[in-house]
């Protein structure tokens, strides 16, 4: 897993240059907005995005064998096993767009994945840079009963912040929209559960480490995007 010499700096429209390659954690409960800010991210700078919870959904819509593991986990709002986040992060990782970073959307959930991460870094000679999205569980709550998702291509709306242009049906591809199972009332309560008791352990794994940068989540898109920016471009990393 070995840099090429020349590796480094994220290229495209934010002209984002960090001195080293980043791997940049967005942590944070769901619903905190890190599927919208890393999609921001990845399309305005190029850098790798890395959603696990939408290649395990990709799994389960292929059928694969991670898939068929997965969905009952999922559908139920527990975690997936470490054993299989790390080996498809592992597996991620050596794909050609990783070359120049990682922005990480959904992992490390536990602080063995964390563990796992650290020597992946370290290997990598990579710089870490750990963003914590901080939103109001009520504000969570409402995000997530009102999310609506493509099964097709994964986009993401919301039924009022970010309605798509016609009711039910996705603006990319026209499919029909729908209500992920663990976006359901009860599933949402054991998700958040699971992160109280398995992630928040991973940003005190992280505050011995390195600054970990709070972000108010609960604010426009455009804004948390704003703060976010300068820590891609290396002027505050940790
Ligand atoms: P997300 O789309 O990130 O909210 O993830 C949806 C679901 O996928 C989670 O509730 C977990 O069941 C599973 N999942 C995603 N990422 C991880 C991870 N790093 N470790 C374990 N399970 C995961």
């Amino acid at each position: 897993m070995a840099l090429p010499a020349e590796a480094g700096g994220f290229v495209g429209v934010a002209d984002v240059s960090p001195k080293r390659p980043l791997c940049f954690l967005l942590l944070g409960p769901p619903g905190a907005g890190k599927g919208t800010q890393s999609a921001i991210i990845a399309r305005k700078t190029g850098v790798a995005r890395i959603s696990t919870g939408e290649m395990l959904r990709d799994a389960i819509a292929r059928k694969t064998p991670l898939g068929e593991q997965a969905a009952p986990l999922m559908d139920h709002g527990n975690l997936v096993p470490d054993s299989l986040l790390v080996a498809l992060i592992d597996e991620r990782v050596t794909h050609p767009d990783c070359t120049n970073g990682l922005l990480l959307d959904g992992f490390p959930r536990t602080v063995r994945q964390a563990e796992a991460l650290d020597q992946l870094v370290r290997d990598r000679g990579m710089e870490l840079v750990v963003m914590n999205f901080d939103v109001p569980r009520e504000v969570l709550l409402r995000r997530l009963s009102g999310r609506r998702w493509c099964p097709s291509c994964q986009a993401t709306y919301h039924l009022e912040s970010s309605p798509s242009k016609k009711e039910g049906v996705c603006d990319t591809c026209g499919s029909a929209l729908i209500q992920r199972a663990d976006d359901r009332e009860n599933v949402v309560a054991k998700r958040l559960e699971a992160y109280e008791a398995q992630t928040i352990p991973v940003i005190e794994h992280y505050v011995k480490r390195v600054a970990v940068h709070r972000v108010d989540g609960y604010r426009d898109v455009s804004d948390v995007f704003a703060e976010i920016l300068p820590f891609l471009q290396g002027e505050k990393a940790s």
